[in-house]
C-alpha cells in the first residue's frame, strides 16, 4: 500500500514525499473516539479526523440511514425545480435550529464550496440590489476559507497563497485578534477597539463602504491554530458590518456541530450572521456535505431577482440525498446526548489542559467546549516559538502517535484539539495525560 500510494495518490497540501521522512499510516478502522492503524494500534483520535467526526465512528444508525436512502432513491438533483424528501427535511430542520432569520439552506459538498457559494451568492445579492461596485471582500489574517481558489484567497496561509498568484485583489486582510500575540495587548476591549479599527481602516483603504461586499470570521479561528477572540469580538465586529452596510459571514464550518458546546457557536455570542457556513460536522464525516445558510433579506433578494436563473449557482451534488439522510440521523444522534456530552467532555478537556499550564514548554492553553490548543514556547517570558528548524510539528504529530493519541500538530509548535462529541472521561484523561508525556519527551 505504501509503494502504490506513494506512486499513484496525490495526498492534500504535503504531497507523500514531504511525509516520507515519518512515514505515511493507513487507517483500518475506528470505532467511537477510537482509530486503529494497519499495524493493529489504538489511538484516541483528539481531532475527530479533521475537526469532522463530531458524532465520533462506528454509529450503525448512520450506516442505516445511508443505506435505506441509496437503495431508495440514492440521487436525486435540485435542478428543474426536483428535490427528495431528506434534503427538504434536513434544511426545514436546520432552519428551525438556525440562528435569527438564517431560514434558507443551501446545500454544497464541502466547507470550501459552501465558502465559494456565499462569495458568488454573495456578488449576486448586491448586484441584484443595485450595487454591483460593493465587490470587495474583508477576513481575517490567520483565517481559514477553504482550498478552492476563492476559498484560499479568503484563507490567510502563506502556502495557500505562493505559487497561487492568491489572493485575489479583491480579497483583503486585517489583523487577526490572536490574543497570545497581539501587539494591543492581550486587554479584551483593548483587542476589540483594535480589530473594529482595523475594520475600519480597511474599508477606507478599498474605497468605502460602498465598495465592500462582506466580512468573514471564524467564531474561534481554527486552522490558524484556535485562536479564541475575546467575549464581545464577534458582536463589535457584526455590528460594525451591519452599521456600515456590509454582509456579515461567520464561518462555522469547524465550530457548527456541538464542536464548542451548542450546535452554532455564533448563539453563545448573540450573534446572528447575514450568512453561516457549516460542514464537517453537519454528517460528522460519514459522508461529504456543506451547508450555507442564508437570511430572509439575502435570500429574497436573490430569489426574487431574475426568475430561473435568480440564484445562478448549483452542483451536481447539491442537497444530495444521501449526505442529507445522513445529515439528518447525525441531527438526531447530537439531540439525543451527544450535544449534552460533548459539553460535559469539553469542560472536561480544558480543565485538564489548563492543568498543562505550569509545564516549561507551555506557553498558552486556549480553547472553548471540544475545541482547544497547547502552544508551546521555549521561553515562556519571550514567548519564544519552537525553532521551526527543529520541525516541532512533525515530531510532535509522530511523538503523539507512538503515544497512542492522534493530534493536530501545527508549523509553529501549536497543538489542536477537537476530539468526537462521545469521548468519554477516561478518553479526555487519555488526552490529556498522553500531551504531558509528549511535552516531557520534547523537552528531554
Ligand atoms: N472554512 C473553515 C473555517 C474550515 O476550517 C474549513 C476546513 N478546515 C473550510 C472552510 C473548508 O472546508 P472543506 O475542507 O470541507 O472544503
Amino acid at each position: 500500500l505504501i509503494e502504490l500510494d506513494r506512486a499513484h495518490l496525490v495526498h492534500p497540501v504535503a504531497s507523500y514525499r514531504g511525509h516520507e521522512r515519518m512515514g505515511v499510516r493507513v487507517l483500518r478502522s475506528a470505532k467511537g473516539a477510537t482509530v486503529t492503524d494497519d499495524a493493529g494500534r489504538t489511538l484516541v483520535d483528539g481531532f475527530a479526523g479533521l475537526w469532522c467526526v463530531n458524532a465520533g465512528y462506528g454509529h450503525d444508525s448512520i450506516v442505516e440511514a445511508a443505506a435505506r436512502q441509496m437503495r431508495e432513491l440514492p440521487y436525486a438533483t435540485g435542478y428543474f425545480g426536483l428535490g427528495s424528501e431528506p434534503a427538504i427535511r434536513l434544511a426545514a430542520a436546520l432552519a428551525e435550529r438556525a440562528p435569527g432569520d438564517l431560514n434558507h439552506v443551501y446545500f454544497t459538498l464541502g466547507g470550501s464550496d459552501a465558502v465559494d457559494t456565499t462569495v458568488r451568492l454573495i456578488r449576486n445579492f448586491q448586484t441584484v440590489r443595485g450595487q454591483p461596485g460593493k465587490d470587495q471582500f474583508i477576513s481575517l489574517e490567520q483565517g481559514y476559507h477553504g482550498s478552492s481558489t476563492v476559498g484560499a484567497g479568503l484563507t490567510a496561509l502563506p502556502a495557500f497563497h505562493a505559487n497561487f498568484g492568491l489572493p485575489f485583489d479583491w480579497q483583503h486582510k486585517i489583523p487577526s485578534h490572536y490574543a497570545y500575540r497581539n501587539p494591543a495587548g492581550s486587554d479584551p476591549d483593548a483587542i476589540i477597539a483594535a480589530s473594529l479599527a482595523a475594520l475600519r481602516a480597511k474599508v477606507e483603504a478599498v474605497g468605502g463602504p460602498g465598495r465592500v461586499a462582506a466580512f468573514y470570521a471564524e467564531p474561534i479561528q481554527g486552522s490558524g491554530g484556535v485562536l479564541v477572540p475575546p467575549r464581545g469580538w464577534m458582536k463589535a465586529m457584526r455590528d460594525l458590518c451591519a452599521d456600515l452596510d456590509i454582509l456579515f459571514v461567520a464561518d462555522e464550518v469547524i465550530t457548527g456541530f456541538g464542536r464548542t458546546g451548542p450546535l452554532f457557536a455564533c448563539t453563545e455570542d448573540e450573534v446572528v450572521p447575514d450568512l453561516m457556513t457549516t460542514a464537517k460536522g453537519l454528517t460528522s464525516g460519514y459522508v461529504p456535505m456543506g451547508a450555507v445558510f442564508l437570511s430572509d433579506r439575502v435570500y429574497d433578494t436573490i430569489a426574487d431577482g431574475a426568475g430561473e436563473a435568480a440564484v445562478g449557482h448549483g452542483y451536481t451534488y447539491s442537497a444530495h440525498p444521501v449526505s442529507a439522510a445522513v445529515g439528518l440521523e447525525v441531527l438526531r444522534l447530537y439531540e439525543d446526548g451527544l450535544l449534552a456530552n460533548g459539553r460535559r467532555a469539553g469542560e472536561r478537556l480544558m480543565a485538564g489542559l489548563r492543568d498543562l499550564a505550569d509545564h516549561p514548554l507551555v506557553g498558552d492553553v486556549r480553547g472553548r467546549g471540544l475545541l482547544a490548543a497547547v502552544e508551546l514556547v521555549v521561553d515562556k517570558a519571550r514567548k519564544t516559538p519552537l525553532p521551526a528548524a527543529a520541525d516541532p510539528a512533525r515530531r510532535i504529530f509522530d511523538r503523539a502517535w507512538s503515544n497512542g493519541l492522534v493530534i493536530r500538530a501545527f508549523g509553529n509548535g501549536v497543538l489542536g484539539y477537537a476530539p468526537p462529541l462521545c469521548c468519554t472521561d477516561a478518553e479526555i484523561d487519555a488526552i490529556v495525560e498522553r500531551t504531558r508525556r509528549i511535552l516531557d519527551q520534547t523537552l528531554e
